[in-house]
């Protein structure tokens, strides 16, 4: 192994934050995962999950928002900062210090976000976002909010955190006073510029006078609203300065608030598609800033130093999906590394529908104390039959553990639906998962069988045979079905057949809508061109340039439910705009009638009707391949079952049964 960091020498530079040197420029931003309310249970979980990636050089990290006061809470069950947890904290800064690294309590204050009744804001302006007013708050409650921050960061102080970060940005309480969309208070709390920043700064001079200088003051400040009324570009300079003089030690970067529409960190958004909103501010201010959203690999990061577009990068999902991600990235390993696929489903969909966060593409996330496996003590001859991720999760992790693995997968490339998946606008994050399995495969020593279909002669002889087979297109009965316009998304996806211009497409679930994206959008480059995402999106200051649909597209489906945002509780709205602005017709409550030359004919509440189209594709849900069932002692993924399978689940299952042989 050659110098530590080597191969990404910007990244690893060290670099000084207030009094402390840090050994790398990585910061683990801020990311809620549901376990910051779960007492301290949910702490001593936490506890595990920072410290494993302390462990592996993530040198400074931030907890999930806790609230300074009652009021802050994010919803009724959310955390908020009492006495208790000078002591109750204690165990997750202790674990990280024992790693080496550092680690900021963020306080967040929701704002008109909360979740609950008690809701608070400089103007009682409800947020398109929530269905609660919040209440005006009087010259008191913003004192004592104050006042809370402060009692909040001397707690932290005495758990053992090394700082806080206050969290300005997002559309939260602070960026609600500082701009003035949100703020119309005639008071010295609102009105003029000053008057706005009074209370973030205010906030940060105080904190600052109540702690010792060498603990550390990050402050998150909303390089761009990207909401009307927002704060221009001349403000957030000068509140970053005023920060700073206040006592912040580092600046981090926020982008967007939440009910801005337009997608800030989904897969819509190109690698690095941000930095240039943090880049603006370089050389504004003395202390070090932060860059920050859809940076997931280290080339990435290194470049964003390099060019000196920030200090410090803040990568907070890529920790999820691998915990050694600075710890290979030193030793020059970076294929080794499992890549983010910025798909939200795991951890952003989860939190927001109240579910515990993890990761996709690494099902231990978030639950390291119950999600362990050790060395077998008994070799077996394992087999597993498909090279879809099902399989090979439960492959890798089996070969890893010591047992004796053979895959059989009858294609000429291991991916199954990634295979697909990948060739979605956005989507072709999903080649960097295949790499990491192309290399754990390799590194534990699976024996790969690429265009073979197992049988069950070569299945004799294994102690555990596990099926992951996955799925086919399902065939809907309607008439016409066999018509040569009619295709299988799998057709579609894979080139075997192409479309014709005036596409209908059946069934309008993940991959309905995933394939109705990639109709409208297959020649644009703005999920990859930073210039070409600002201009679609209206990034700056211009109306968003809608670019002309590559086909003629028609979603259809048979129940009532609304269309075209698939499952992502955080990126369906993402794709449901952009159907809408493609002008694809989405039409529910379809009964199917036939499809001959003339198109595909529906009735819709008794009325019939004919699609015009040159192409239907079958997006209609999916059927198990299980035919090999019956010499299985465990059938996983798609296999197992085929309805509202997902990659997770099929991942998750994987491993699981390869940590039961
Ligand atoms: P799906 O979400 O279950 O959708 C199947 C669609 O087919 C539905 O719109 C259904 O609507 C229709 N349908 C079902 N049976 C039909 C029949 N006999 N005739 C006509 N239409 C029929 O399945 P999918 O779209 O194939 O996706 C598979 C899985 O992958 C899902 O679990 C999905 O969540 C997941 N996925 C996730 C993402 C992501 O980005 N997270 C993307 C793609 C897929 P009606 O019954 O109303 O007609
Ligand atoms: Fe990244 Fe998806 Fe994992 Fe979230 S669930 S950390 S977006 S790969």
């Amino acid at each position: 192994m050659g110098t530590p960091g080597r191969a990404f020498p910007n990244l690893f530079k060290p670099i000084e934050v207030g009094p402390h040197t840090l050994p790398n420029r990585a910061l683990m931003g801020s990311m809620h995962t549901n376990l910051e309310e779960q007492g301290e249970g949910g702490l001593r979980r936490l506890a595990a999950f920072y410290a494993e990636r302390a462990r592996s050089q993530c040198a400074l990290m931030v907890t999930g928002g806790f609230a300074p006061n009652s009021e802050g809470r994010l919803a009724q069950s959310a955390a908020f900062i009492t006495e208790a947890d000078a002591e109750r904290h204690r165990v997750l800064p202790d674990a990280i210090h024992r790693e080496g690294g550092r680690i900021l309590l963020q306080l967040l204050h929701s704002g008109s976000y909360g979740y609950h009744a008690e809701i608070v804001a400089p103007s009682p302006i409800k947020s398109p976002i929530n269905t609660e007013t919040p209440r005006e708050m009087t010259d008191e409650d913003v004192e004592r909010s104050i006042q809370d921050f402060v009692r909040a960061s001397v707690i932290a102080r005495a758990a053992g955190y090394d700082g806080v970060e206050i969290m300005g940005s997002e559309g939260y309480l602070i960026n609600r006073f500082t701009a003035p969309r949100t703020n119309k208070r005639v008071d010295r709390w609102g009105g003029s510029f000053e008057n706005r920043v009074r209370f973030p700064v205010e906030i940060v001079r105080r904190v600052r006078e109540a702690t010792s200088s060498d603990f550390i003051i990050m402050y998150r400040i909303s390089v761009l609203d990207i909401v009307e009324g927002g704060s221009p570009f001349e403000d957030v300079v000068e509140l970053a300065r005023l920060i700073e003089t206040a006592g912040a030690d580092v600046i981090n970067s926020g982008i967007g608030w939440h009910e801005a529409p337009v997608p800030t960190i989904t897969q819509a958004v190109p690698r690095g598609g941000w930095i240039w909103a943090t880049a603006r501010l370089m050389g504004e201010v003395g202390v070090p800033l932060i860059g920050t959203n859809r940076i997931n690999t280290p080339e990435v990061a290194d470049a964003i130093i390099a060019d000196g577009r920030a200090d410090i990068v803040s990568m907070a999902r890529p920790f999820l999906a691998d915990p050694e991600f600075m710890a290979k990235a030193s030793a020059g390993r970076p294929e080794t590394i499992n890549t983010c696929i910025a798909c939200n489903q795991a951890c952003l969909d989860h939190y927001f529908t109240h579910r515990e966060a993890t990761c996709l593409v690494n099902p231990r996330a978030v639950r390291e104390t119950e999600f362990t496996w050790t060395a077998t003590d008994r070799v077996k001859r394992v087999a597993v039959i498909g090279a879809g991720v099902a399989g090979l999760a439960c492959a890798t992790v089996a070969a890893e553990r010591g047992h004796d693995v053979t895959l059989y997968e009858a294609g000429k490339e291991i991916g199954g639906q990634f295979l697909l998946a990948r060739r979605i606008p956005g989507k072709e994050e999903f080649n960097e998962t295949l790499r990491y399995f192309r290399w754990r495969i390799a590194e534990s020593g699976v024996n790969l069988h690429l265009g073979t279909r197992a049988s069950e002669a070569m299945l004799a002889g294994f102690d555990e045979v596990v099926l992951a087979t996955g799925v086919m297109p399902r065939v809907p009965d309607i008439k016409g079905i066999e018509h040569p316009s009619v295709m299988t998304y799998e057709q579609l996806l894979s080139g075997a057949r192409e479309p014709g211009r005036r596409v209908a497409i059946i069934g309008a679930g993940g991959i309905g809508v995933d394939v109705a994206v990639l109709l409208v959008e297959r020649d644009h480059k703005s999920h990859i061109d930073v210039d070409a995402f600002r201009t679609t999106w209206g990034i700056d200051g211009e109306a968003a340039r809608a670019v002309a649909p590559v086909h003629e597209v028609t979603l259809l489906q048979r129940s009532d439910k609304k269309m075209g945002s698939g499952p992502g509780k955080t990126t369906g709205w993402v794709h449901r705009l952009v159907l809408v602005r493609a002008e694809v017709d989405m039409i529910g409550g379809v009964s199917y009638r036939r499809i001959d030359d003339e198109g595909l004919h529906i009735s819709i509440g008794g009325n019939d009707r004919t699609v015009i189209c040159d192409s239907v594709v079958l997006c209609a849900g999916q059927e198990p391949v299980d035919d090999l069932a019956e010499l299985a002692q465990h059938i996983i993924g798609g296999a197992r079952m085929a309805r509202e399978l997902d990659a997770q689940r099929a991942i998750e299952e994987g491993v699981r049964i390869a940590a039961s042989l």
